[in-house]
């Protein structure tokens, strides 16, 4: 079973957005009443994902009628709306009664989603659907190119969300606390579907503000231990808001845990947040495709820069540029990550190639490149369309020059790119965006060359005002010209 508290828990609150809420009771009877209706529609429906209490009813609702749930960005510009609705083939749209549906999804037929109770009586229980059987079809985030629609059955979402909670403790206690899209992976599925397979409480910040976070901590405070979910650019401003505001950092340093995740946290901004806080950020490393693969974990070492070790039914291995896999445990040597475990994906939607293409028999190719310290923890360098840099014959991850980079008091960020170089066969490009006074190129050359090694240095420095970036935070290596 996929919620096996949710009978059980009466009136705990299970979720709350902003000052609204819904118990347990509350929530098994609403999604009772609203999965029956949806149970004859056959195939998938689409979710508008919008950061309110009505989509997390909408979807645990389809996952309990058994009908796969399609989430969907409603700030999504109309092509990509156009291209998740025509991929899906989806022909239902459940929203909140007074939402402006976005136009490209006009057409579908509009089922409303109340967050109030009606009757009170389920015609009947929904049965269980079988394991293997589609629960969500999430799309990519389109950092690389165009959104994907990665089928996950309901198998890989109970694994991944208990490999979770071994790693790091998660119980019915913990209240988890987000302002994170509900249209990937991170803010639905971890973040509104694990706590409610727990137990526990998702209290979802409607919009993330530093303020917002620091007043539902001390809310919660004394009351129930807070695990607070984020992505590396919500740190970062938490950090920044709480260095002039002492009582913020405090309030984070009451959480029980924080965990991030969706992109790298440059290593900077993990020394920052224990200085301010007294935690240690817990990352943990994941794609659609997979779910979650690795994690630090709560009993273990931390070691920022590393996104810990592989989780609980998850093997992982690290295989050369032919494929072959290689002992990694140097600490040094690079190579790509694959995956396999009963957190894995059945198929791209409408993509046989594309499915066959990304396993090597049942292991999955993630396309991120990574090192492994000699005891297990892995450190994503970057990935390999993107992030690996093949420059003067070395093999150079992103990655590490960008938190090199930032170890430089005049970056605020970075990040890198290869260029085709003549010489070199690529350079090494940095982007900058500088912090107070801008350090000139040869002078964070320097920087790099002196704490990595002379053929890590930045062949190039450009400065711009801002790194682009999707919604998730994650830099859009693509717009910077790569
Ligand atoms: P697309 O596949 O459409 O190009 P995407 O890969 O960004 O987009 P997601 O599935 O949302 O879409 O993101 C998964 C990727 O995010 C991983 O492959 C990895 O590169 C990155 N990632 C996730 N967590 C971490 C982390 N803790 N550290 C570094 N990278 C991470
Ligand atoms: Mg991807």
């Amino acid at each position: 079973m996929l919620f096996p508290r949710l009978a059980e828990r009466a009136d705990v609150e299970a979720v709350r957005f902003g000052d609204r809420a819904l118990s347990y009771a509350e929530l098994a009877t609403i999604t009772g009443e609203l999965a029956a209706t949806l149970g004859d529609t056959g195939g998938p429906v689409a979710v508008l994902a919008e950061p309110r209490l009505e989509t997390a009813v909408a979807v645990l609702a389809a996952l309990r009628a058994g009908v796969p749930a399609v989430p969907v960005n409603p700030a999504s510009g109309s092509r990509e709306l156009e291209h998740i609705l025509r991929d899906s083939a989806v022909t239902q749209l459940l929203c909140a009664s007074d939402t402006a549906v976005p136009e490209p999804l006009g057409d579908l037929v509009r089922v409303d989603v109340g967050a109030t109770a009606g009757t009170g009586t389920v015609r009947r229980e929904p049965a269980e659907p079988p394991s293997d059987a589609p629960a969500l079809i999430v799309y990519t985030s389109g950092t690389t190119g165009a959104p994907k629609g990665v089928v996950l059955p309901r198998a890989a979402v109970r694994s991944t969300l208990d490999a979770l909670a071994d790693a790091w403790h998660w119980d019915a206690e913990d209240v988890v606390l987000h302002g994170l899209p509900l249209f990937h992976v991170h803010g639905l599925i971890l973040g509104v579907l694990g706590p409610l397979r727990r137990g526990g409480t998702v209290h979802h910040l409607g919009r993330f503000t530093p303020d917002a976070l620091g007043d539902a901590l001390r809310a919660w405070q004394g009351n129930r231990p807070v695990v607070v979910f984020g992505v590396p650019t919500n740190y970062t401003r938490l950090a920044d808001a709480a260095e002039s505001d002492p009582g913020l950092a405090r309030a984070i340093g009451t959480a029980r845990l924080l965990v991030s995740g969706s992109a790298a946290l440059p290593e900077r901004e993990h020394h920052r947040l224990t200085r301010l806080t007294g935690h240690h950020v817990i990352e943990r490393y994941g794609m659609t495709e997979t779910l979650m693969n690795t994690s630090v974990r709560v009993d273990g070492p931390h070691r920022p820069g590393t996104v810990g070790v592989p989780l609980d039914g998850v093997a992982l291995r690290i295989v050369d540029e032919y494929g072959e896999p290689i002992d990694a445990r140097d600490g040094n040597t690079i190579g790509e990550i694959q995956v396999r475990g009963p957190n894995l994906f059945t198929e791209y939607l409408h993509r046989p190639e594309a499915t066959a293409e990304a396993f090597d028999r049942e292991w999955f190719r993630t396309g991120d490149m990574a090192t492994v310290d000699g005891d297990g923890y892995v450190r994503i360098v970057g990935r390999k369309a993107t992030d690996l840099i093949k420059s003067g014959g070395y093999k150079i991850g992103a990655g590490e020059i960008e938190n090199a980079l930032g170890e430089h008091p005049g970056v605020a960020e970075a990040a890198v790119t290869g260029e085709p170089d003549a010489d070199l066969g690529e350079r090494i490009v940095a982007w900058v965006v500088p912090a107070g006074e801008c350090p000139g190129a040869e002078e964070l050359s320097n920087h790099v060359a002196g704490i990595l090694a002379p053929h890590k240095r930045p062949r190039e420095v450009r400065f711009l005002d801002a790194l682009p970036r999707n919604d998730l935070g994650k830099v859009t290596k693509r717009a910077l010209g790569t």
